[in-house]
């Protein structure tokens, strides 16, 4: 029997452990601190982006976004019906009210043609997520907020090492948010990081992850704050991650390539147009036929796949009506297949081999 292939998995190695023992034995305070700093700096480097701020995960980081742009009860945001839930549920946490919006069917990510039918005058952001690493045209995006007068987010979890016309996706709006939950392309168990060219927002930022504190340890609150800071436990991990993620990136993009290639015969299967030399994908997407029994067949033959996500929208939480064709589509139709970067060209091939297969009996 062969090793079940996990749809994806956290990878750390020898130095991650080695990294940790000589901080763990450095006289460690644990909490956020010169590795944090480092990590976030390493982050803004990678993304090219003036500030970066290292926060307790990714559904944190799109709340304080919401908040550090003054947003609350009233407001309005544009959020794709096709996201995971946190993009939503985060806009909830903020008092303000998620505006569902369909995606188009060639890049997963909101439609600009639907989000223009759902602006009202309460509109006051639109929370874009470049799904899996693609995008549409952001430098319309920015267009299209600047000429509504509305903020633009970018839920990058997804998208760390993917660009938009050589330039960093999440770097484009107002603020961008990254996650490093385990089954991210870089993890640190939990973690999030916002990134913004904005000195003013950077200086809320850090305010609202300490409490509203003006500057560390002084106890004076000058604005709304909770804590929502980081350790650097996670960022000793977050740093030699940061290291490999060059790698990875360029892994990603040979996976994809080669899922591409080695089942390009099979016509029930159907991948998403994808720029390899600006996306890496962080999960291989497919639309195919017989969705649940392909699921239920790679199972069988240890293969770990995974679900497109519900229409946010129907969700028991949310509960609304409407019309989100696409997103519904690609609900009923989208595999995610084996994409951790550890994967091996064996593996890749066995995997194409029992969808291959499953298709021709
Ligand atoms: C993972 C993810 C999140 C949530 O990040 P966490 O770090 O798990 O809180 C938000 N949005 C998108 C698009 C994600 O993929």
């Amino acid at each position: 029997m062969s090793e079940f292939v996990h749809q994806m998995a956290p990878w750390i190695d020898e130095a991650e452990v080695e990294a940790m023992s000589t901080y763990l034995r450095s006289g460690a305070w644990l909490t956020e601190f010169g590795h944090t700093r480092e990590f976030e700096r390493r982050i803004a480097d990678y993304v090219d982006s003036k500030h970066c701020s290292v926060l307790v995960n990714g559904t944190v980081t799109l709340y304080t976004a919401i908040i550090a742009l003054g947003l609350g009860p009233g407001d309005e945001v544009l959020v794709p019906d096709f996201t995971m839930v946190a993009t939503a549920t985060s806009v909830v946490a903020a008092g303000a009210t998620p505006v569902f919006v369909d995606v188009e069917e060639e890049t997963l990510c909101m439609s600009m043609a639907e989000a223009e039918k759902k602006i009202t005058p309460r509109t006051k952001a639109i929370m874009y997520v470049p799904l899996n690493g693609r995008s549409g045209d952001m430098l319309m995006w920015v267009e299209f907020a600047k000429a509504h007068n509305i903020a633009l987010i970018e839920d990058a979890a997804q998208a760390l090492g993917s660009f938009y016309s050589d330039k960093h996706l999440g770097t484009f709006g107002d603020l961008g948010s990254f996650s490093f939950s385990s089954l991210k392309i870089i993890t640190t168990g939990q973690g999030g990081a916002l990134a913004t060219d904005s000195d003013e927002l950077i200086a809320k930022i850090v305010k609202i992850r300490d409490f509203g504190r003006p500057a560390s340890g002084l106890d004076e609150h000058v604005d709304f704050g909770l804590n929502f800071k980081f350790t650097d436990v996670q960022s000793v991990i977050g740093n030699e991650q940061m290291k490999k993620l060059p790698w990875r990136v360029q892994r990603k993009r040979q996976i994809m390539a080669r899922y591409m290639h080695r089942l390009a015969d099979v016509s029930q299967v159907r991948f998403t147009r994808t720029d390899l030399s600006q996306t890496s994908p962080w999960f291989i997407d497919i639309i195919c036929e017989k969705r649940d029994e392909l699921r239920q067949h790679l199972k069988e033959n240890q293969i770990g796949a995974r679900s497109f996500y519900p229409a946010v929208h129907s969700t028991k939480v949310f509960g609304q009506d409407g019309s989100y064709p696409v997103t519904e589509m690609l609900s009923a139709n989208g595999l995610w297949i084996p994409s951790g970067s550890q994967l091996t060209d064996e593996e890749i091939d066995r995997v194409c081999d029992v969808i291959t297969h499953f298709y021709r009996t």
